[in-house]
């Protein structure tokens, strides 16, 4: 019980008793008024203070993973956000996020040179399908994040379709070769 409903319960104790003694020299039909008063005050008090350490018990917070560094957030976190599109969204902490926005990327295209650090692995990373290519190439930075890299080369989009009733969307998915840069 916090201290504040425990000096309200106090204080209608008080109220209580003071009433009744005033009553007393009033009449016997005051004093059992009073007194019914104070005893459904009571219970009242004990049945919300009930309410309350219940509703506390529900307040355990809601835990959500990352998919791209496994940390489990709060969801009332200010460090949590959703990522993507109304096809796909997924929740992402900002820290993903952050370095995400740095990761370079190379098309397949590209004809120069690409910096690549040959001391690490490449991966080979794939993007789920969104209905923006820019979203799909947000996530393979994630994806990228994931697999501990900086930099992306071999970006490729693939196209698809989805159906929501009798309208027929496409829907992008970007791959590519996850690698960390080379220090210039
Ligand atoms: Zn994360």
């Amino acid at each position: 019980m916090s201290e504040k409903k425990f000096m309200l319960s106090i204080l209608i104790i008080l109220v209580g008793i003071i009433l009744i003694m005033i009553a007393l020299d009033i009449t016997g039909v005051v004093v059992s008024i009073l007194l019914l008063m104070f005893i459904v005050g009571v219970f009242y008090l004990k049945r919300k203070k009930d309410e309350d350490s219940s509703s506390e018990e529900d307040k355990e917070p809601v835990l959500v993973k990352c998919p791209y560094c496994e940390q489990l957030i709060n969801v009332e976190s200010h460090n949590l956000r959703t990522f993507g599109d109304e096809y796909h969204w997924c929740p992402v902490c900002i820290s993903c996020l952050e370095k995400a926005e740095s990761v370079s990327t190379y098309p397949a295209s590209y004809q120069g040179k690409i910096p690549i650090d040959t001391n690490y692995r490449i991966h080979d990373v794939e993007s789920l399908y969104f209905r923006e290519k820019e979203n799909a190439l947000d996530e393979l930075k994630l994806r990228a994040i994931n697999k501990g890299c900086n930099a992306v080369y071999n970006v490729v989009y693939s196209k698809d379709h989805d159906t929501e009733g009798n309208y027929v969307f496409s829907i992008w998915r970007a791959s590519g070769k996850a690698f960390i840069k080379k220090e210039t």
